[in-house]
C-alpha cells in the first residue's frame, strides 16, 4: 500500500505518452510499446494493491491485446480506436482523481515505511466495514485493533462524503439479494479506486460469486466463512510485504540482442544482468541470484543447451526457469532443448509483450514454488531450516559490515494448557496470531521463522542487545494483552523469550544455543519475560 503519488503520476503519464505516440502513427511498433507499457502499469497497480485501478487497467490491457489478433499490419477500424481512446482517457482520469483525493495519506504511509526510527513504527491501516448494523462487527473491530488496523463501521446509506480511501472495504451482504449486493459492490467499486473490496455473507452458489466478482469485488466470503478466516485475510492484505523486483539473467553473445532484451524487460520493472560468455554463467548465478535465465541458443564455443546442462548439474539451480531465445524455428531442435533442461522456447524476433508475459509468469510460478519450500504453511513465516540458513547469512553480512546483530528464541507459555482447554485448532490460531503480531511489530529487515511447534526464531540485524531487549519486551507486553476470543468469552496467552547478541566468531548454532539457554532461564524465572544471555 506504500505508493508515492509522484511515482503513480509518472507511470500514468508515461502510459499516456505512449498512447499519444501510437495515435500519431498507428503502426505495429508503437502499438507494441503501448501494450508493454500498459502491461507494466497493470502489474505496478497490482503490486501496490491499488485494486480498483488495477481492474480498469487489466480490462483495458485485454482490449488492447486483442488488437494484435488482426495480424502483423493491422488496419484498426476508427470505431475501435475511438473506444480504446475513451478507455485510456478514463483510466488517466481515475488515476488523477485518486491522486487528488489521496495524496496526503499515501505520502504519510510511505513516510512510515521509510522511517529508520526502528521497531516502534507500526503503520496503521484503515478498514471500512459497511452494512446495516454495527453489532455483528464488534468482535472483528476489537481483534483488528490488536494488529494496528483501525476499523470503522458505516451504514451503506450514510457513507461519509469526503474521506480518504481506506486500505480495505468489507461489505456485509447478509440481508441483500444478489442483485442488491452487486449494485452495492458496483457503487463501492466506482467510489474506491484503490481499496481492496471484500464481500461477506454472500450466498455460496456459483452465480452469486460470479456476479459479485463481475461487479468488481476482489474477495468473496459466504455465510459459512469463520470470522477467523476473515480476520486472517484482512491482516494478510493489510500487512502484505512488498515483493522484491523480479531478476533475470541474460546469456547472449550479441550485444544488440542483449540490449534489446534488457530494454524490453526493464519496461516491466524486471531487473536484468547480461553476460556474453556462457562460461561465466555459474559465477554469475551465485552472485546475481536471478529468478530466471534467458538463454541464447547459439554462442561461440558453447550452445545454450550445453550451458543449461552444466547449470542443471548444480542442485541449487535445478528449478531456476530457463527460457531459450533462438532465431531457429527448427521443431526437433526446440524439443531436444526442452528435454535437456529448458522450460520454454521463444523464436527471435520476439514479440515484447509475449516475452514479458512469459518471463513474468515463469518467475511468478518459480517464486510461489520457492515460497512453498521455504515457508511454513500455518503462519507464512520461514520454516525451521530456512530460518537457520537466513540466520547464517545475516551473521555473515553483519560481520562484513561490522554491524551488531541480535537473535531471539520465543516460546509460548503453557501452550499445552491452551490446547487442552480450548482445543488444538484454537492453539493453531494463537500460533498464527503471534506470527501476525511479530510481522506487524518487527522491522522490514528483521527475519522471523517458525522454529518449532510454538517456537519462533527472530533475527534482528543492526540491533544491539539493549535495543532488541526494549523492542522485544514491548512486543511481549502487548501480545499478552490480546483477548483471544473463545465461544462467548476470551483468554490471554503469553510468551517467554531468550535474547543473544552476536559476538565475534560466533556461529549460527552457537547464537541459537545461547538464545535457547536464555529462553529456559526466562521459563525458570516464571515465564512471560525476556531474558538476555550472559
Ligand atoms: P512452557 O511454558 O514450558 O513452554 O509450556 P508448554 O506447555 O508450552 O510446553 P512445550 O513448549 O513443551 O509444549 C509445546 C506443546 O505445543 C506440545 C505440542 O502438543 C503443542 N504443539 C506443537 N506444535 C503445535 C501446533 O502446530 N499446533 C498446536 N495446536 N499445538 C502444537
Ligand atoms: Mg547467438
Ligand atoms: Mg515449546
Ligand atoms: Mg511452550
Amino acid at each position: 500500500m506504500s505508493c508515492s503519488p509522484d511515482e503513480l503520476k509518472k507511470r500514468s503519464d508515461a502510459l499516456g505518452a505512449k498512447w499519444q505516440t501510437f495515435l500519431a502513427s498507428p503502426a505495429t511498433d508503437p502499438l507494441l510499446e503501448f501494450a508493454v507499457s500498459l502491461s507494466s502499469f497493470t502489474e505496478f497497480l497490482h503490486g501496490k494493491g491499488l485494486s480498483g485501478l488495477h481492474q480498469i487497467s487489466r480490462s483495458l490491457e485485454q482490449q488492447a491485446l486483442s488488437l494484435f489478433d488482426t495480424g502483423t499490419n493491422p488496419l484498426i477500424p476508427q470505431a475501435t480506436l475511438d473506444e480504446l481512446n475513451l478507455r485510456v482517457q478514463e483510466l488517466g482520469a481515475r488515476v488523477t482523481d485518486f491522486i487528488d483525493g489521496n495524496s496526503r495519506p499515501i505520502i504519510e504511509r510511505r513516510a512510515h515505511h521509510g522511517s529508520t526510527a526502528g521497531f516502534d513504527v507500526a503503520p496503521h491501516h484503515r478498514v471500512w466495514l459497511i452494512g446495516g448494523h454495527a453489532a455483528p462487527w464488534q468482535e472483528l473491530v476489537l481483534q483488528l485493533g490488536y494488529f494496528n488496523i483501525d476499523a470503522e463501521f458505516h451504514k451503506v446509506q450514510e457513507l461519509p462524503g469526503q474521506a480518504d480511501e481506506p486500505a480495505l472495504v468489507l461489505l456485509d451482504a447478509e440481508d441483500l439479494t444478489v442483485q442488491q449486493a452487486s449494485a452495492q459492490i458496483q457503487m463501492l467499486r466506482a467510489r474506491f479506486s484503490a481499496s481492496t473490496l471484500m464481500v461477506h455473507k454472500l450466498p455460496a452458489d456459483f452465480d452469486s460469486l460470479k456476479s459479485a466478482l463481475a461487479a468488481g469485488c476482489d474477495v468473496c466470503f459466504d455465510q459459512t466463512t469463520a470470522p477467523s478466516v476473515i480476520l486472517a485475510k484482512i491482516i494478510e492484505l493489510c500487512g502484505g510485504r512488498e515483493e522484491a523486483p523480479y531478476r533475470a539473467l541474460v546469456v547472449e553473445d550479441s550485444p544488440t540482442a542483449s540490449k534489446s532484451i534488457q530494454r524490453t524487460l526493464a519496461l516491466c520493472g524486471i531487473e536484468t544482468h547480461a553476460i556474453s560468455k556462457p562460461h561465466d554463467v555459474l559465477a554469475c548465478l551465485t552472485r546475481f541470484q536471478p529468478d530466471l535465465i534467458l538463454m541464447d541458443m547459439f554462442m561461440p564455443g558453447c550452445t545454450g543447451v550445453e550451458a543449461t546442462r552444466v547449470i542443471r548439474q548444480h542442485p541449487e539451480f535445478l528449478s531456476t526457469p530457463i527460457v531459450y531465445l533462438s532465431g531457429d524455428t527448427n521443431i526437433p531442435l526446440q524439443i531436444e532443448a526442452l528435454r535437456l533442461g529448458g522450460d520454454h522456447f521463444l523464436t527471435k524476433p520476439f514479440n515484447p509483450v509475449v516475452l514479458n508475459a512469459i518471463v513474468q509468469s515463469k518467475i511468478a510460478r518459480y517464486r510461489a514454488l520457492r515460497r512453498a519450500m521455504q515457508h511454513d504453511s500455518l503462519t507464512g513465516l520461514f520454516n525451521h531450516s530456512t530460518s537457520k540458513e537466513k540466520l547464517a547469512a545475516a551473521i555473515q553480512q553483519a560481520e562484513a559490515e561490522q554491524q551488531p546483530l541480535a537473535a531471539a528464541m520465543i516460546d509460548i507459555d503453557h501452550f499445552k494448557k491452551i490446547n487442552d482447554s480450548y482445543g488444538h485448532p484454537m492453539g493453531d490460531q494463537v500460533i498464527r496470531s503471534l506470527a501476525w503480531f511479530l510481522k506487524q511489530r518487527l522491522r522490514k529487515s528483521d527475519l522471523i521463522g517458525r522454529y518449532g511447534g510454538e517456537e519462533f526464531l527472530l533475527v534482528l540485524p543492526a540491533a544491539d542487545a539493549d535495543l532488541a531487549m526494549e523492542a522485544l519486551d514491548r512486543i511481549r507486553r502487548d501480545f499478552s494483552l490480546i483477548k483471544h476470543p473463545f465461544n462467548e468469552t476470551w483468554f490471554n496467552a503469553t510468551f517467554s523469550a531468550g535474547l543473544a547478541q552476536l559476538q565475534s566468531e560466533t556461529s549460527a548454532e552457537t547464537l541459537i544455543k545461547q538464545a535457547d539457554e536464555a529462553l529456559y532461564a526466562a521459563k525458570r524465572a516464571g515465564r512471560n519475560r525476556v531474558v538476555r544471555w550472559e
